[in-house]
């Protein structure tokens, strides 16, 4: 079986740079596609506490007989849980449903400005990393003055920025500012939920050009620039898909058309919400 490439954090600690995303999946499901994942090759899951199946993760993983070591797994910590004691106590109660006694990775799930916790959530994962209970930490939906922040404030740079990007929203400067950083940029919505960017012209040509399908060119791509990226689906065949998008590799040509698919110039592209003004309950 073909394994995923693996990138190195600043922490000095690897990460695949394909995984398998699990946002909008049922707990039971949850077990089921994750187990699929794992057969079809995956070692790395993107889960989080908000999406209410960490405990089907965490049953997927004892099915799987796959050893804490050959697996990568992130959960993030979710906006009503920021701050200092409440990160401790929210990050056990993930590690007890996870059924887990390390984790490779936590994230910040969003800045979230207006309540102004997220310098003192940071120190809370600075501390579960000094203690061994986690072995990266990361932020996910932060701005480059968010990230400039935390490093200011606490000399701990992040990991990771897991962000919104995909081939219509690109997020070029922010990957630049992130590797100025030594901070890896992961993809989240990488295939742009599906849709338009599948039937998108540019991507359906360079399919055919390579015999691949429109999800595998995207996740290609992800690959060739450089970012983590967690396709998410809940069918057994675009899981095997996505997963052997690792077999395709695109030349420059195709690299630069993806490029100038962005729509961020127009101040369009992006699906889902804008972190420098976001404020979820
Ligand atoms: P995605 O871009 O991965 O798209 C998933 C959708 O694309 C599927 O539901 C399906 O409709 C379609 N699809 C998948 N494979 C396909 C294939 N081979 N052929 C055709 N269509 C296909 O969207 P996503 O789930 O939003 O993002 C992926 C992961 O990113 C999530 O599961 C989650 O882990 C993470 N995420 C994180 C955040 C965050 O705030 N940190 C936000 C959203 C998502």
């Amino acid at each position: 079986m073909t394994f995923s490439p693996v990138l190195t954090f600043n922490d000095g600690n690897t990460i695949p740079q394909l995984g398998y995303g699990v946002w909008q999946v049922e707990d039971d499901i949850a077990e089921k596609v994750v187990v699929q994942a794992f057969e079809a090759g995956f070692r790395h899951i993107d889960t989080a506490k908000i999406y209410g199946n960490e405990a089907g993760v965490g049953r997927a993983i004892e099915r799987s007989g796959l050893k804490p070591e050959e697996i990568f797994i992130t959960t993030k910590l979710w906006n009503a849980d920021q701050g200092y004691e409440s990160t401790l106590k929210a990050f056990e109660e993930s590690m007890d449903r996870l059924g887990l006694e390390t984790l490779d990775m936590y994230l910040i799930h969003w800045m979230q400005p207006k309540q102004d916790k997220y310098v003192d959530t940071w120190k809370a994962l600075i501390e579960l990393q000094k203690q061994g209970r986690v072995k990266t930490i990361g932020v996910s939906n932060f701005t480059k003055a968010g990230l400039q922040r935390l490093i200011d404030e606490t000399g701990v740079v992040p990991a990771i920025n897991q962000v919104e990007l995909h081939p219509f929203f690109n997020q070029a400067e922010l990957r630049e500012f992130n590797a100025s950083k030594g901070i890896l940029t992961q993809a989240w919505s990488p295939l742009g939920q599906g849709g338009e960017l599948l039937e998108s012209s540019i991507i359906g040509q360079i399919a055919a050009k390579h015999g691949a399908t429109p999800a595998q060119v995207v996740i290609a791509w992800h690959l060739a620039v450089g970012n983590v990226v967690i396709p998410k689906s809940v069918t057994e065949s675009r899981i095997r898909e996505n997963y052997a998008a690792l077999d395709v590799s695109l030349d420059e040509t195709d690299v630069q058309a993806i490029n100038g698919m962005d729509k961020s110039a127009e101040g369009a592209g992006r699906i889902g919400a804008d972190p420098a003004v976001s404020d979820f309950a």
